[in-house]
């Protein structure tokens, strides 16, 4: 019986642990980056001074940039990338994740609008995450 009863301590503990470390929910999760991406936006990047955009702010938000935000550019020259191939890995990193995805939605729509305009950091308005 002891057993038993210790087994389902530990299966209770578990079930604990694991609720602590999810997301406090889908929605409370979107909140929060989009929290983090609006303060991150405007700040000058860490590598060439230049105010973040949108997208900017959501490339550093997913690096764990947060504490240094960097634009795309110099982000994608850091890891000797291209700023499209950096885009491109990134969104399909992003694609499945409700809340990083609903940040790029944001940004997006902060971005330039109508005909060939890009944003500042060379992304398509347009270009979603989840396509
Ligand atoms: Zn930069
Ligand atoms: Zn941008």
């Amino acid at each position: 019986m002891e057993h038993r009863r210790g087994a389902t301590v530990v299966t209770g503990r578990r079930q604990a642990a694991l609720a602590e470390a999810s997301d406090p929910g889908p929605e409370a999760g979107v909140a929060q980056v989009l929290r983090v991406v609006r303060r991150l936006e405007g700040a000058a990047c860490a590598g060439c001074g230049l105010p973040l955009c949108g997208h900017d702010a959501v490339v550093s938000l997913v690096l764990g940039l947060e504490q240094a935000p960097r634009c795309t550019r110099c982000v994608a020259g850091t890891l000797d990338q291209t700023p499209e191939l950096l885009r491109g890995d990134l969104l399909r990193r992003i694609a499945g994740r409700k809340c990083h995805g609903a940040a790029w939605d944001w940004a997006q729509g902060r971005a330039p609008r109508g005909g060939e305009a890009r944003c500042a950091c060379g992304a398509i308005p347009g270009a979603g995450a989840r396509d």
